[in-house]
């Protein structure tokens, strides 16, 4: 038999439930949570943990992180030899697991190579959803990229035409990715292309997902503007990254196909105080002041009609200390349990793990997290850097305990 562990004496904050609920134990054998009960577990063999009737909750998922991402400016990657940005992730995925994220979902550029050094235990970080490598070409280069091994080449696949689409798609599922992720409206941090420009052709988009669903797989698609969100749900993306500039309509038809928004307003907040002095240049700047407006905006349409919204951070480089502030942002807009779903359900949702991941019912991954205190009533306490988690725990696996 596996080991067990025994949680006594804590508050339980079931996302479901909607509020804290004491006298509850839990007993977990092996990676998995095997029981839980409001009448005492007899489990004579398991090593008992008192939580002193602090918080316990699923481990947190953020659904849009750039594992790999560690300069600001994009082109900067361009200096980086392979093993530099892997040393320099491994930092962030610690950093990541330190905040009690047990779960983060790369929407591009990590990398099949990172997934299995973590869960070989060579990394130490959080379990990783990938996606593969989006364009990023000098406006000097045109023709395709040198295979140089720098970290902005690495990263980066360019698909031009419906077959070169289907092709990269199928190669990026063949490396690994979990899900196909594709730009499909201009960006913040790539200087070139106007926010409102339309990305890929109709042609394209679709043969992205025909790949995707064949592979057993989703696409996500990178959109701002209301106009690309609804190609993007007319032609069956699954989830939407940012989606800052929706509107009602676009909104209204995302709702009617079952769609999710991965929303990360935090970047554009972390980007506006300090991207400028990790050399940001001024168009990229330019454009986060638009997208910031539109952030609780959008939330609030989202809630209007009622599509789930995914926790996301999308920090690049040393900006990704702040991935925590996102939750302290959206309670402007959105109320502390809302938030909290959208940081262990809906992303378990996203991620297709359901009842495996982002709750602590019995079959459900044993990814935990201890509050000293009530986030649901001070979301703050999930930020500092996980100063306020006396435990953290991923796969059955103690990260941290501070208790004795
Ligand atoms: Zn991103």
């Amino acid at each position: 038999m596996s080991q067990q562990i025994l949680f006594k004496n804590f508050e339980l904050l079931e996302p479901s439930f909607g509020e804290l609920r004491g006298g509850y134990q839990l007993l977990l054998e092996g990676d998995t949570v095997k029981e839980i009960s409001e009448t005492p577990i007899k489990a004579t063999d398991a090593t008992v943990i008192d939580c002193g009737k602090r918080t316990l909750m699923p481990g947190l998922i953020d659904s849009h992180v750039h594992a790999i991402h560690s300069e600001v400016n994009v082109r900067f990657m361009e200096m980086l030899p392979l093993t530099l940005i892997t040393a320099r992730a491994a930092t962030r995925l610690r950093a990541m697991l330190d905040r009690g994220f047990t779960t983060v979902r790369d929407t591009g550029g990590a990398d099949w190579g990172i997934k299995t050094a973590i869960e070989t235990g060579h990394i130490v970080g959080p379990r990783l959803y990938i996606a593969g490598h989006s364009d990023s070409r000098r406006r000097t280069n045109r023709g395709g990229e040198c295979a140089c091994c720098n970290g902005l080449q690495f990263k980066s696949a360019v698909a031009d035409g419906v077959d070169e689409v289907r092709k990269s798609a199928r190669e990026q599922m063949r490396q690994g990715a979990d899900h196909v992720k594709i730009m499909m409206s201009g960006g913040v941090a790539s200087p070139y292309d106007p926010l409102d420009s339309l990305q890929f052709s109709d042609g394209e988009v679709a043969a992205a997902v025909e790949e995707a669903t064949a592979f057993g797989r989703y696409v996500c698609a990178h959109a701002y503007s209301a106009e690309a969100i609804t190609r993007a749900a007319r032609l069956g993306v699954r989830t939407i990254e940012h989606g800052n500039l929706i509107d009602d309509a676009s909104a209204k038809l995302m709702a009617e196909k079952g769609m999710y928004l991965v929303a990360n307003l935090v970047t554009y907040y972390a980007m506006k105080d300090r991207a400028a002095q990790y050399g940001m240049i001024g168009e990229s700047l330019a454009k986060n002041e638009i997208v910031l407006q539109g952030g609780l905006k959008s939330l609030e349409i989202c809630k209007h009609h009622g599509i789930p919204v995914a926790y996301g951070s999308d920090l690049l480089g040393e900006l990704h200390w702040d991935q925590s502030k996102e939750f302290v942002i959206r309670q402007e807009v959105v109320s502390p349990i809302e938030i909290i779903r959208s940081a262990t359900t809906i992303g378990a949702e996203i991620l297709r793990m359901p009842g495996r991941l982002g709750t602590l019912q019995p079959g459900a991954f044993a990814d935990a997290i201890l509050v000293d205190g009530n986030p649901l009533k001070d979301l703050a306490l999930l930020g500092d850097q996980g100063k306020h988690l006396s435990l953290i725990m991923k796969a059955g696996f103690l990260h941290k305990n501070l208790l004795n």
